[in-house]
């Protein structure tokens, strides 16, 4: 799916495909996004669903 394995950024979790994920992203200033997933690669922090509803 992308190119590096995305990892949640708190528990380090590698994120498997189709698994619930929570993105936090700056939104970009161009309008369109050609190639989503490299934007997110680049922009994108992951954070898995445990660790998003951990209070
Ligand atoms: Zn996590």
């Amino acid at each position: 799916m992308f190119g590096e394995k995305p990892k949640c950024t708190k528990c380090g979790k590698e994120i498997k495909g189709d698994e619930v994920v929570y993105i936090k992203m700056r939104y970009p200033k161009r309008k369109g996004i050609t190639e989503l997933k490299a934007y997110l690669s680049n922009e994108g922090v992951f954070i898995c669903e445990d660790c998003f509803q951990q209070k």
